[in-house]
């Protein structure tokens, strides 16, 4: 029996690629949007600028185990990371669950990050726009 077949390895491989594409949405989302080069500088604090080491990285994770902190200045990273980690584990789930390992699969993956990204972007340029008002 193919290990795709077993639903409990779709499942498992479902939550990893989720949380996998989850921290990549949170990342594409925050670098976009200010022009920052998706691939360097290395993750780090907006606040503080300290570069997270490879335990900062881990989604849902490390959220957890810092209480959304930075590590290093104590600053609230904000629930946009657990929120989108958690929404693409579960709908990497979904997908891993309907699809197994299809083209079928790939293509709601890629639908699936670029939509979350999108949502995530629009509502934060949304909320900006709404300060910018109050003040
Ligand atoms: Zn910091």
């Amino acid at each position: 029996m193919a290990p795709f077949d077993d639903l409990g390895f779709r499942l498992f491989a479902g939550i990893v690629t989720g949380l996998i594409l989850g921290s990549f949405a949170t990342m594409l989302s925050y670098r976009l949007p200010r022009a920052i080069s998706i691939v360097w500088p290395r993750s780090h604090c907006p606040v503080c600028k300290t570069r997270l080491q490879p335990r900062d990285l881990f989604p849902l994770a490390s959220f957890a185990a810092q209480r959304g902190k930075c590590r290093f200045c104590g600053t609230f990273i904000g629930w946009r990371y657990p929120v989108i980690e958690a929404s693409l584990a579960l709908a990497s789930v979904a997908a891993f669950v309907l699809f197994s390992l299809t083209f079928w699969l790939l293509l709601a993956l890629t639908l699936i990050i670029t939509f979350v990204t999108a949502i995530t972007i629009w509502l934060e340029h949304r909320n900006a726009r709404r300060d910018e008002r109050r003040t």
